[in-house]
């Protein structure tokens, strides 16, 4: 099984792809945390990367096709696998399909994650991950038991860069303009499912799994 969760920076579809993971061993496949990991071990990717990513905008799409070409040929993707953040705009999605008709493989569902602006504003301004083992905290819903410090591995929490009011309002016009055609896009070929995310966490999750 192919799940694509689609949807604006802060909509939860990485929480819910680990959940996903957590509860049916499909891995989850994000080209940011990929993108992160490349800027963490210093890169010529990484660093070409780091700039486009802290201003908002989108890393050029041969570079994240490749990253997902490569990561797909992995053992633990032969029984499908959940892309989180990918694709973001139509030539990526005409890629993956092309990638996947290679090997007679196709998306089997796609997940909308919708959500207004200002609730993912409020979201994602609040949003803390930890330094060390990426567990995610919200200083207002979420919060660890010591401000600053993860309840898991007790390393720093830090606020992502591109989660400032003036890259989230960037990444957003971005989703607007270049990812949103992808719902249309997903939609004509009939495999799309619309979640409102602005639901509880366990909610989405009855959802997503009840129509799998
Ligand atoms: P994310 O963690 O998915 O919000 O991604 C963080 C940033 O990584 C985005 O704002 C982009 O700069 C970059 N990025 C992640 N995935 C993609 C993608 N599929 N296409 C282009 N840029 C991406």
């Amino acid at each position: 099984m192919i799940f694509i969760f689609l949807g604006p920076p802060g909509s939860g579809k990485g929480t819910q792809a680990k959940r996903l993971t957590a509860l049916r061993g499909w891995p989850q496949l994000s080209t940011g945390d990929m993108l992160r990991a490349n800027i963490q071990a210093g890169t010529s990717l990484g660093l070409e990367a780091k700039k486009l990513m802290d201003q908002g905008s989108l890393v050029p799409d041969a570079v994240v096709v490749g990253m997902i070409q490569d990561r797909i040929q992995n053992s633990d993707c032969v029984n499908g696998f959940i892309l989180d953040g990918f694709p973001r705009t139509v030539v990526q999605a005409e890629a993956l399909g092309n990638l996947l008709a290679s090997k007679s493989l196709a998306v089997s569902r796609v997940f909308e994650f919708l959500i207004p602006d200002e609730e993912l504003i409020a979201r994602l301004t609040g949003r803390r991950t930890c330094t060390k083992c990426s567990a995610m905290f919200h200083i207002l819903s979420a919060p660890p038991r010591v401000p600053g410090v993860c309840d898991r591995c007790q390393s720093d929490l830090e606020q992502r860069k591109d989660d400032s009011v003036e890259v989230i309002s960037k990444r957003l016009k971005v989703y607007h303009d270049q990812t949103s055609p992808l719902v249309q896009y997903y939609s004509k070929k009939g495999i799309l499912t619309t979640l409102d995310a602005v639901a509880s966490m366990d909610i989405v999750e009855k959802t997503i799994l009840a129509s799998l």
